[in-house]
């Protein structure tokens, strides 16, 4: 095959994955390349990717490119186009994630505002993969690579490395806000909350907490039980610190 040029034009925040960090890129060809892999050997996980244009046209993520084509790359948020509506390659309203061993920090943010996050510290990669193409759940990292994988159908790939702007971006992205209930989740195990009687639960009280509090909720899968005490006022003040971050322009 007589190699033909690829020239490929990223849109929005995409060149900041570009390893030169350029909006166009060229490569050169030599054999029929999916355009998935075209886009991926530039360094922009398809996760990331809501629209493609080949010379134009829409296309889906296995499309063959096999001579000299003009590709436009789109970001799923930040995004000026709003034609093709149709072929749209990402779900913006995903409800359910998991995220790999090095974002405690975020998970906990996101349970504690009731959002679905399984979490594993000690999850491998492979284990990654298949909860979230098995249990149909986006892929939170910031492992790019693990973001190529074809079985990831939905993921994101956290910019910052800070937890509290990582917990933003994830509800900007996926427009969590209106999916929000803060404190009706686990924070070790993301299994939702039940209300619990004082009764049921008094062996596992402090003395004084005994005294002042009256209305708790249990974890159902670890036991762990919650109420309103000291410990409370700091997570509410994490959520308003969130939601703070959430009012900003981003
Ligand atoms: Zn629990």
């Amino acid at each position: 095959m007589t190699p033909f040029t690829v020239r490929l034009r990223f849109h929005g925040d995409l060149p900041f994955f570009v390893r030169s960090k350029r909006e166009v890129v060229e490569r050169s060809l030599k054999e029929r390349t999916s355009v998935k892999d075209t886009i991926e050997a530039c360094g922009v996980p398809h996760t990331e990717v809501d629209l493609i244009l080949a010379n134009h046209q829409p296309v889906n993520l296995s499309h063959v490119i096999t001579s000299k084509t003009e590709i436009e790359v789109f970001p799923v948020t930040g995004n000026a186009i709003t034609s093709f509506q149709h072929n749209r390659l990402q779900l913006a309203h995903i409800r359910t994630f998991v995220a790999d061993g090095h974002l405690g920090k975020l998970v906990r943010d996101l349970r504690l505002l009731g959002i679905d996050v399984l979490y594993d510290r000690t999850a491998e990669d492979r284990q990654l993969v298949e909860t979230a193409a098995g249990q149909n759940r986006a892929l939170l990292t910031r492992d790019r690579h693990l973001l190529m994988h074809s079985a990831v159908r939905h993921g994101y790939y956290l910019r910052s490395q800070n937890p509290l702007r990582q917990t933003v971006e994830v509800l900007r992205r996926f427009d969590l806000a209106p999916a929000l209930a803060p404190f009706s989740r686990c924070l070790k195990c993301n299994a939702p909350l039940e209300p619990a009687e004082k009764q049921e639960i008094i062996g596992q009280l402090e003395p004084l907490t005994k005294i002042y509090y009256h209305q708790f909720r249990r974890c159902p899968d670890c036991g762990q039980v919650y109420w309103s005490g000291s410990h409370f006022a700091k997570l509410e003040a994490r959520i308003a610190a969130i939601h703070d971050g959430l009012q900003e322009e981003a």
